[in-house]
């Protein structure tokens, strides 16, 4: 997508502080972040809604999740980490690519959540 900011961040055009990068998925800081750690899991396909995927997108998606489960130790995350998917204006979702907030290196609150 021409105008999404994360496709963007992935060809390289808005500059990231990248944490992790391979053929499905970047890891970035979020820019305005929300506990000690805040990072963003952004899978390379641009859709914006769980809604949209294929069934290859299950099993691409499905692998991301995996990768942040093998990575988390490495990034500051052993501790533990709130995973947050915000779908549509109920939840806020300001970005309209699919992308996951992992947010940790702190005891959060039961009411912390990503806003
Ligand atoms: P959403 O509200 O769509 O779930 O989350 C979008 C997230 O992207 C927000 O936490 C926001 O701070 C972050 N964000 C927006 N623009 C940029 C940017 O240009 N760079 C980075 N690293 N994060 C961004
Ligand atoms: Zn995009």
């Amino acid at each position: 997508m021409d105008d999404c900011i994360f496709c963007k961040i992935i060809k390289g055009e808005i500059p990231s502080e990248k944490l992790y990068e391979d053929e499905l998925m970047i890891i970035i800081k979020d820019i305005a972040p929300k506990a000690k750690i805040h990072f963003l899991a952004i899978p390379k396909k641009h859709f914006k809604y769980f809604s949209d995927m294929t069934e290859q997108d299950a099993v691409m998606l499905g692998r991301c999740i995996k990768k942040v489960g093998t990575l988390a130790p490495s990034l500051g995350l052993e501790g533990g980490f709130r995973f947050v998917v915000n779908q549509g204006d109920d939840a806020i979702q300001t970005v309209p690519h699919l992308h996951m907030h992992l947010l940790g290196g702190q005891k959060l609150a039961e009411t912390d959540f990503n806003k």
